[in-house]
């Protein structure tokens, strides 16, 4: 059943989840004037410092979530690995958004792998490696370089191994502890793309311009958009988000991140089920940001604009590691004209820890990459 009630301004929103992505959700759901409660099961929650209402409580926990749910007017969540029995549990007591066919998919990759296949879209040779008895067909499958992830519950690099050819699977499953893995040949990108889109109540598609990524040990630290890509790879990569948003009947907030191959082709990665770090830059560069667009259609308002308001823009992680030697220089970053400060109000800057990020804009998408590089440089 499509829920297609209007939510104004006052309503209480909940968001499953306490962390960076439940932070910017909550300022701007306050921006817009209405409320925000927080469910989480963590201790450090940047999102609650945000919140009128914030509840800590496992997420296995379905009678305080069922209690949590009867008292918001809806929720949406702010990371992929919310149970399926909590995401059913907040079904049966309010609205949730997106709903649980895209959450389902997004957190099992052999799923994932499926339903890209099952929607037409492009993906790389992969096999299913369930058990040890997959070993051999897999192998056989993807018999060169290739990357061995952990189907469920693996972010940033976690849970992956990669390998220099098939002989090496017994071993790198081993590591992995013999979970059920997916095995995928090595892409030999030239870039890595990402699209951010929403998809609101009255089934309307917003796209924003695809936004190049660069990762560093397998956490993303730079995006620039718009990317440097032709015209014909940029319309490719905003028809694969438009075929997940409306395939999959999402309503809500989905990134899809793909692979730029040498002769201009695209492969999906994957999927994000909600508002992504490399859409972080949409606060302040875009008209609407990615946290508005949730906003929006958590509450069943029109989408707001996708379109970029200025100059090109580029976005530089923050990571604990920056504060190896105490605060960094936040005066010499923030010296330089056009670049911006975003910090999530952590308690502890543990190494590979995202803490924050900047921003900067510039008059091309090379100049604003330089920049926040250089900005984030002049922090140590
Ligand atoms: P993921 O968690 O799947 O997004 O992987 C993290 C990063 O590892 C990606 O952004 C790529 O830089 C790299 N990577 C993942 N899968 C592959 C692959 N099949 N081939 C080459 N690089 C990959």
């Amino acid at each position: 059943m499509q829920d297609r009630t209007l939510l104004g301004p006052g309503a209480l929103l909940g968001v499953l989840g306490g962390g960076q992505l439940g932070r910017m959700f909550a300022l701007e759901a306050r921006r817009m004037g209405y409320r925000v409660a927080v469910y989480t099961a963590e201790e450090d929650n940047p999102a609650a410092h945000l919140a009128d209402l914030t509840v800590r409580a496992p997420y296995e926990d379905l009678d305080a979530l069922a209690r949590f749910c009867a008292a918001v007017d809806a929720v949406t969540f702010e990371f992929e690995n919310v149970p399926a029995a909590t995401v059913a549990t907040a079904a049966e007591h309010t609205r949730v958004r997106p709903g649980g066919r895209l959450l389902a998919v997004a957190q099992d990759r052999l799923e994932e792998k499926a339903t890209f296949a099952a929607l037409g879209l492009p993906i790389g040779a992969y096999a299913a490696v369930r058990s040890v008895e997959d070993h051999a067909a897999a192998a056989a499958a993807v018999p060169g370089r290739s990357v061995l992830k952990t189907a469920r519950l693996g972010y940033d690099g976690k849970g992956q191994r990669k390998l220099a050819s098939a002989e090496e699977l017994p071993a790198a499953h081993a590591a992995l502890g013999e979970r059920p893995c997916i095995l995928e040949a090595f892409v030999p990108f030239v870039a890595e793309l990402s699209v951010v889109g929403a998809r609101g109540a009255d089934r309307s598609v917003a796209l924003y311009e695809p936004f190049l990524n660069t990762h560093a040990q397998h956490i993303l630290d730079v995006t620039v958009c718009p990317a440097p890509a032709s015209p014909a790879v940029l319309r490719d990569a905003q028809d694969i988000a438009r075929t997940l948003l409306e395939g999959l009947d999402v309503v809500g907030v989905l990134c899809v991140e793909l692979f730029l191959l040498g002769d201009d082709t695209l492969l999906v990665n994957e999927i994000a089920p909600r508002p992504h770090n490399s859409g972080h830059l949409t606060l302040g560069a875009h008209q609407a940001s990615q946290f508005e667009q949730q906003v929006r259609a958590l509450a069943g308002l029109p989408l707001g604009s996708p379109a970029r308001i200025g100059p090109p823009a580029a976005m530089a992680n923050l990571l604990g590691d920056l504060w190896r030697d105490g605060e960094p220089a936040w005066d010499r970053a923030l010296a330089r004209p056009g670049v911006a400060l975003h910090l999530y109000g952590k308690t502890s800057a543990r190494p590979g820890r995202k803490m924050g990020h900047l921003t900067a804009t510039a008059p091309t998408p090379e100049a604003a990459e330089a920049l926040v590089r250089a900005a984030r440089a002049a922090l140590t």
